[in-house]
């Protein structure tokens, strides 16, 4: 599968495809709280990377919801991993949206914190978690924005579906 770019301006570009070809310097896993792999996008990432990314993430003592850390990317295009806990949508007020703002913001400023220059994002909580992707999108675009606005990075917004491409599309280009 090869990445199409569907949005490019300033930092920020859409792309549809999958995170695990991506080139950036760290892609995002939407991971759970083990950190040890799992199903949809981790269970890829897993894949591809090897073994050694589960070995490392033993090392990390798991991973809270809306937190993030930082693994080796092993055999990986990208250098590097950045692990979010993404939260399981129960229905609107139960503190969702702050917790996967919290997963775009704890991830960009790891991603600062270690001198990266390009990021990809999945659609955090959006697959089995059951996050509604509309909404989705607009955490996340509202978060990488805040975050350009003081920091030079580039950041992609990959989808594996054309439907939250299309969110993507609608929020940024308004
Ligand atoms: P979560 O448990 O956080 O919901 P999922 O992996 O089930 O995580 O889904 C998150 C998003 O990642 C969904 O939009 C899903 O379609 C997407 N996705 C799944 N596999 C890939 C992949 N290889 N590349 C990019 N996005 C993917």
């Amino acid at each position: 599968m090869s990445q199409v770019v569907v949005y490019s301006s300033g930092n920020i570009q859409v792309v549809i495809g999958d995170i695990t070809e991506e080139e950036t310097d760290a892609i995002v896993n939407a991971a759970n709280s083990t950190l040890l792999g799992g199903g949809g996008v981790d269970g890829a990432i897993h894949r591809k990377a090897g073994s050694e990314l589960k070995e490392e993430g033993r090392t990390l003592g798991g991973c809270l919801t809306g937190d993030a850390k930082i693994t080796g990317g092993y055999r990986l295009k990208a250098k590097y991993v950045i692990h979010t806990v993404g939260p399981i949508w129960r229905g609107e007020n139960a503190g969702e949206e702050e917790l996967l703002a919290s997963c775009y913001r704890k991830s960009l400023q790891l991603a600062k914190d270690h001198g990266i220059q390009s990021i990809s994002f999945p659609a955090i909580s959006t697959g089995a978690y059951g996050f509604p992707k509309k909404p989705a999108a607009e955490i996340a675009v509202r978060e990488v924005k805040m975050f350009l606005k003081e920091n030079d990075l580039q950041v992609r917004l990959v989808c594996f579906d054309k439907e939250t491409a299309q969110y993507y599309l609608n929020i940024l280009n308004k």
